[in-house]
């Protein structure tokens, strides 16, 4: 399931230190180390998996625990109000650089 070179992998197996801002059994929350937005957040799921592509049917939990876990963590945030970006880069021609599945959350502009 995991895969040893992959920067999430290591991030979720914590040998990479990284602070959680959520974490459950399927996903975990952290900030983005280059952020594009004053809140950037990557919601990324605990199994190994690609990118959009690779996703399975039986992954459909995975895909709306990422959707349901942004809506929260925008509230948290505080910038439910306002209005936040969800979005997924898939595959190098769509900007994907951490071939990790991961869901972006921005937000928190004046
Ligand atoms: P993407 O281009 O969609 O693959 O996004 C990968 C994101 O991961 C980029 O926005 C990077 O800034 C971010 N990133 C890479 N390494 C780390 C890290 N160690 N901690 C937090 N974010 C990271
Ligand atoms: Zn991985």
């Amino acid at each position: 399931m995991e895969n040893e070179d992959c920067i999430f992998c290591k991030i979720i197996n914590k040998q990479i230190p990284t602070e959680f801002l959520y974490e459950d059994d399927q996903l975990i929350v952290f900030k983005d180390i280059n952020p594009l937005a004053p809140i950037h957040l990557l919601l990324v799921p605990k199994k190994h998996i690609r990118s959009i592509n690779d996703l399975e049917d039986s992954d459909t939990t995975i895909v709306s625990d990422l959707i349901m876990t942004a809506r929260d963590m925008a509230e948290k945030m505080s910038v439910n109000k306002s209005g936040y970006r969800l979005f997924f880069n898939v595959e190098k021609g769509g900007g994907q650089e951490v071939f990790h599945l991961h869901l972006h959350l921005i937000g928190g502009w004046e």
